[in-house]
């Protein structure tokens, strides 16, 4: 037999798969079905190895499952919208279109080489007609039950994107896409309510406890930030104006010594009027509009304030206390106005310092302070309250829900619950993406295009500004229509769609890719979803995974789809590393897969991402590690040239009773090496120590292969056993290395493909290990000798010595000081 050729041996199941179409699947109720599916790519260029590790991930676990018997729906598509696409056209000038399906291309013909088990007939674009015509249908449907709405705001403005970004792709103060500072600016745009499921979202997480990683669901829940809180009137004194303020901690009210108006508050310039403050007011709000929000908001950031000339007073404690208007305070959150209470909040505390304000401590710190001079900072925590009337004593949310409750009967405030979630605004002015189909006419205001005009194409003949401005706000043969209420002329929507609402759903499109009349089949996504077994990376812990529930919620209240969430299970694979860094370009530590699979094969590549470290660790890449990879391949190779004949059209059994020791010992680590194998891998996802099993079973059998080799005349029984073998090991390499195992397989006329073939079973009768003699010392004398499982932990055997009557006897009752124990040898007790 021929040395191991991986790249011919790669081609030919490659070929095989793709032209057998080997990993199509339909529904079939009869089996139980498995939605194995790894976070779709954007087409950006050439695959990397952080895919290479998400895809490889997805693949073993994916091909496992098949021979589990589950019917695995495991699909593949591209995110392919959004703005790299539009770069490198404007770089190369060229056309998104154009820059995109070429990658698609290339990108397609990569991940068909690492021989990934996906159904190719479910292929998606996004940015094909075919696609996005259902995300203005969700649009549609969205906004039919209200849930869109078109409002002005100030958004967030990336000027070197040129577009707006949702408040969740600002990271830092900075583009989430390209890393420049995030400036703010006015802006009529579209929203999407998800605040209305901010409840239902919350109520998600705590279903999908176990399923998701705990760390995932902690950054979803804070994201939604729910806070009960509680609104109160102030009323300002010598006018019929009162303030209503939110707050988190009504438990402070009596130390609220000042209040705060946000500049863009209508009242800060009313109750200035006609008071020696007036002019100051005025140039102090002129002062803010000029800073934009981060600044205004950034903690630490520098805090301006001007007295409004007017006096408020606390309904709790009837305390006239003086109305400020503060750069900090913005108008979007609560009510835009709070109560100030220094000595419980750290930037009130800075600001009454900064003006000279008053302080009371109304909450007591555990080190019993209770004069503000003491104080260096606020006392944020929770703690009862002083000072405070007849709530003395109440502690955290007990004291907060009686102080809601008086402000109720005395009709002063209420109860409230406030998010930190915000409605997704999903305008976006590029060029690259889902056309809005909205249009506007002058007679009749803003009218939805009809469903049966979907989809608005996007218009490919369009050229690209230099700085990336859309065409579309320009070409004249987008921009008009007519409308489809009164016929007039009317002008189309020109922004187009948060690319985020491609992914929101491309899942379910994967169930019946080819739907033309729904965006999916009923009866396909009923079958499939929800998704088994999500993968990607921890960077999408947020938004997509949001957003992604989201629209499923939605979905679900439309009828649409029966489960209440999109993704049972999650897994975030960690990053992959190079001398200390993540992969990355601009670090110039990328190792490009095809010069790996070109080099080595890419059951090489898929054995090393899946050996060198568990799925949800950072992997550390190393040139040693894949050399090593390569070489096991190759021993796998030469053992099975070497034995292959011996097992050839042989049937596996298990032998009987009257076999040789070696012969029983091949039969045993076959079981161990199956029952590892497929504990590590659906337990527990390592496939690094399933590998490790693997790796030890072919030591074994080459030391098996010796002893074989020297045997005259095998009988049927015996060769059974070795079959048995040699099909184990074929079987449990699949998942991880699916190509050579292929050929093994085919070389040794299996009726099945490796995929197709049920996964091995182990039996436990052929497990027992062989006994072994152990000498037991007490105090270094000894006193025993026990048999014991030749494979028995330490602890077992620590327990068995202890426990052995005879020493007990040496023991004496006394209490050992120290077990020792020599592996194999002897275990000596110390007392
Ligand atoms: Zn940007
Ligand atoms: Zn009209």
């Amino acid at each position: 037999m021929q040395e191991y050729d991986h790249k011919a041996i790669e081609a030919r199941w490659q070929e095989h798969w793709d032209t057998n179409r080997s990993f199509s699947v339909t529904e079939d109720p009869s089996k139980e079905k498995y939605y194995l599916l790894e976070m779709f790519p954007y087409p950006s260029g050439r695959i990397h190895m952080g895919h290479v590790r998400n895809y490889t991930i997805g693949d073993a676990l994916a091909r496992f499952k098949m021979m589990k018997g589950y019917n695995v729906l495991h699909p593949i598509g591209w995110d392919s919208f959004g703005m790299p696409a539009e770069n490198a056209a404007i770089q190369h000038k060229s056309h998104p279109a154009k820059w995109t399906f070429e990658n698609i291309d290339t990108m397609r013909t990569q991940l068909k080489r690492l021989g990934l088990s996906y159904d190719w007939s479910r292929e998606v674009a996004t940015c094909k007609p075919d696609y996005y015509k259902w995300n203005q249908w969700c649009f549609l449907k969205f906004h039919e039950r209200g849930l869109v709405y078109r409002k002005n705001s100030t958004v967030n403005w990336c000027e070197s994107c040129q577009t707006v970004l949702a408040n969740e792709q600002v990271i830092d103060d900075r583009c989430w896409r390209c890393d420049n500072v995030v400036i703010k600016k006015e802006q009529e745009g579209w929203f999407f309510k998800i605040t209305e499921y901010a409840d239902r979202l919350l109520e998600g997480c705590r279903e999908l406890e176990g399923g998701w990683p705990e760390q995932v669901l902690a950054m979803q829940s804070n994201w939604i930030g729910k806070s009960f809180g509680a609104e109160v009137d102030f009323a300002v004194k010598g006018a019929k104006e009162t303030i209503r303020i939110f707050t988190t901690r009504p438990d402070t009210l009596w130390g609220a010594t000042f209040m705060v108006l946000a500049p863009e508050h209508p009242l800060t310039k009313k109750l200035s009027r006609g008071t020696e403050q007036e002019q100051a007011v005025d140039d102090f709000i002129k002062k803010v509009q000029s800073q934009d929000t981060i600044a205004r908001t950034a903690e630490g950031g520098d805090k301006l304030g001007v007295f409004t000339g007017a006096y408020a007073m606390n309904p709790v404690n009837g305390e006239s206390i003086p109305v400020w208007s503060a750069n900090f305070v913005l108008m979007d959150y609560g009510t835009g106005a709070i109560m100030s209470v220094p000595a419980h909040d750290q930037r009130d505390f800075e600001f009454a310092q900064k003006y000279d304000l008053n302080i009371r401590v109304v909450i007591e710190p555990p080190d019993g302070t209770r004069d503000p001079d003491h104080l260096k900072e606020a006392f944020t925590e929770e703690g009862p309250m002083i000072q405070s009337g007849g709530f003395d004593g109440l502690v955290g949310e007990e004291a907060r829900l009686k102080v809601c409750e008086y402000l109720k009967t005395k009709g002063i405030g209420e109860r409230t619950i406030n998010y930190r979630l915000r409605d997704w605004g999903v305008s976006r002015q590029r060029y690259w993406g889902t056309p809005v189909p909205m249009v506007f006419c002058d007679a009749c205001g803003t009218v939805p295009v009809p469903y049966d005009q979907l989809p608005v194409e996007l218009p490919l003949d369009a050229q690209l500004g230099e700085r990336g401005q859309s065409p579309l706000k320009t070409l004249d043969s987008f921009i008009n229509t007519t409308c489809p209420k009164c016929n007039g002329a009317a002008k189309r929507e020109t922004d187009t769609l948060d690319t985020f609402i491609c992914s929101s759903w491309y899942f379910d499109r994967y169930t019946s890719p080819q739907a033309d009349d729904a965006p999916f089949q009923k009866k396909a996504v009923d079958y499939w979803m929800p998704v088994d077994q999500y993968i990607g990376g921890i960077e999408h812990a947020i938004l997509h995974l949001l957003y992604s529930r989201f629209f499923h919620h939605v979905f679900r209240d439309l009828g649409l789809v029966q489960s209440n969430e999109p993704f049972s299970h999650l897994l975030t694979q960690g990053m992959v590393i190079k001398d200390g860094a993540k992969m990355s370009k601009s670090k110039g530590n990328v190792v490009d897969p095809d010069r790996i699979i070109e080099r080595y094969g890419a059951d090489t590549a898929r054995l090393f991402i899946l050996f060198a470290a568990p799925p949800v660790k950072d992997l550390e890449w190393s040139d040693q590690g894949v050399e090593g990879c390569s070489r096991f391949l190759k021993r796998v190779w030469r053992l099975f040239a070497e034995l292959s004949d011996s097992v050839q059209g042989v049937e596996p059994g298990n032998g009987g009773d009257a076999l040789p020791d070696e012969l029983k010992e091949l039969r045993r680590q076959t079981h161990v090496t199956i029952k590892r194998v497929t504990e590590d891998v659906e337990k527990r996802m390592q496939f690094n120590t399933a590998i490790a099993a693997t790796m030890e079973f072919i030591n074994h059998l080459y030391t098996f292969k010796d002893w074989w080799n020297a045997q005259k005349n095998a009988s049927p029984e015996h060769k059974a056993v070795l079959r048995q073998a040699v099909e184990s090991l074929i079987l449990v390499l699949s998942p991880f290395a699916p190509h050579i195992a292929e050929e093994m397989a085919s070389r040794l006329k299996f009726s099945k493909a490796t995929h197709e073939c049920a996964w091995p079973v182990f039996e436990a009768q052929h497990m027992q290990a062989d006994e072994m003699t152990i000498v037991v010392q007490v105090n270094g004398k000894v006193r025993q000798k026990l048999s014991v499982p030749s494979e028995i932990a330490d602890d077992d055997l620590k327990q068995q010595c202890l426990g052995d009557e005879r020493v007990r006897e040496w023991l004496n009752g006394k209490e050992p000081r120290k077990v020792i124990v020599v592996p194999k040898k002897l275990v000596n007790i110390v007392v």
